[in-house]
């Protein structure tokens, strides 16, 4: 057993034989980390014939990484997963282990946090290494401090200071995946783990369709917020013409710039379940904290205020059109270009910007 808890671990995720966009993330996370530490990054991969994805780890910036390669784990099933973590903790005794927010992540990560046994900060969006110094605590030289939205409009800042590993969760999307780099190499490390005999067994995996509207994969986002409900006057509006607009922009970029575009929604316009929408806007559309992270090349924001709920789903994108008619809304402070103005006036100028309708 190592004396002092050292390195950042990332819990690596892989599908039909490759790591997977959020595993490539977190190595970026974990790097991002373990060099204000001045330690390694260390990525944790379990599963069956893993050897290219070893390599892959290396490429994108993992130091080295801990391999448990058998037959018996080629498919995930969390009881034999995070026993096998489990046991890797203890062992090697980890400063920081962070892993994706996603279904797999958060399932593995809290089985694993609660045996250790650590703290969890989930959906993290930003991550920093502060020393703190609490009167009560103490002082704390090189904490993982861990970011995330929290239940108001606000960032929280978390602090555990006294459990090791300090385990987080990083939302996809929030960090973007380094340069691979094919000559770099890495430390790998076998480690062997038989699984037990669980009250549980994996006997089908079915894979799911992919998700539609499938927001995280396309190159332009539309979203549409509460401000379609009324023109700039404050007059009420049939919120499928703003729907239409939408639609013909999604159009636009599809046929004209061959960029897979989808319609998006705030929170607040899903939850308002306008029934002039139905069939439309649903859960599936949201783009937010609760909602579908994306990273367009180009995202549209329409009548849509920028609350931070919004924002850490969609801030990363690369150029953000913001239309609202409120000169100070916070979706203001991110946009590339904010159209201060009614979204039925602006949305026919910006068709207009870009060539007219599709079939025109
Ligand atoms: C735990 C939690 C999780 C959340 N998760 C999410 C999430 O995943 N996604 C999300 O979106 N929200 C989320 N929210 C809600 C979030 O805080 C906001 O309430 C929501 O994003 C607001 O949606 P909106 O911008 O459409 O509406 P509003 O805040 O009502 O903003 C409407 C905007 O439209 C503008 N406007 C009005 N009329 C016009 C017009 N004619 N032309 C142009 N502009 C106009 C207004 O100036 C205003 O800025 C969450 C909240 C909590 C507490």
């Amino acid at each position: 057993m190592s004396e002092q808890p050292t390195g950042v671990w990332v819990y690596l995720q892989h599908t039909k034989g490759d790591l997977t966009k959020d595993s490539l993330e977190l190595i970026a996370a974990g790097k991002s980390v373990a060099e204000k530490l001045k330690q390694k990054v260390v990525g944790v991969l379990i599963g069956s014939g893993l050897e290219s994805m070893e390599k892959r780890a290396f490429e994108y910036g993992a130091d080295s990484v801990l391999v448990v390669d058998d037959p018996a784990l080629e498919v995930y099933f969390n009881l034999a997963y995070a026993d096998a973590i489990y046991s890797m903790v203890v062992e090697k005794r980890p400063y920081v282990f962070l892993f994706s927010a996603n279904e797999i992540g958060k399932d593995i990560a809290a089985r694993v946090a609660y045996r250790v046994p650590t703290g969890l900060a989930t959906d993290n969006v930003q991550l920093a290494v502060e020393d703190y110094n609490n009167p009560a605590l103490g002082q704390f030289k090189d904490l993982l401090i861990q970011i995330r939205p929290d239940f108001g409009t606000r960032l929280a800042r978390i602090y555990t200071p006294k459990h090791r590993p300090q385990m987080a969760t990083v939302r996809p999307g929030s960090f973007a995946p380094l340069e691979p780099d094919p000559k770099r190499k890495g430390k790998l490390e076998k480690v062997d783990f038989k699984p037990g005999i669980y009250p549980a067994k994996v006997t089908k995996v079915t894979e799911l369709p992919p998700p539609f509207p499938d927001l995280g994969s396309a190159d332009v986002v539309i979203s549409l917020g509460m401000g379609i409900l009324k023109d700039g006057h404050g007059n009420p509006k049939d919120p499928r013409e703003a729907y239409g607009y939408a639609k013909q922009l999604k159009d636009i970029f599809e046929a004209r710039y061959h960029l897979k575009a989808e319609i998006g929604a705030s929170r607040a316009l899903v939850y308002a379940e306008v029934k002039e929408l139905d069939g439309m806007i649903g859960r599936s559309n949201q783009v937010g904290q609760t909602g579908a992270t994306v990273k367009p090349k180009v995202y549209i924001a329409v009548g849509i205020s920028g609350a931070l709920q919004h924002r850490v789903g969609m801030q990363n994108s690369a150029k953000i059109v913001a239309i609202n008619t409120d000169p100070e809304a916070p979706i203001f402070k991110i946009a590339h270009y904010p159209m201060v103005g009614d979204v039925y006036e602006e949305l026919p100028k910006l068709i207009a910007a870009i060539g007219g309708p599709a079939s025109g």
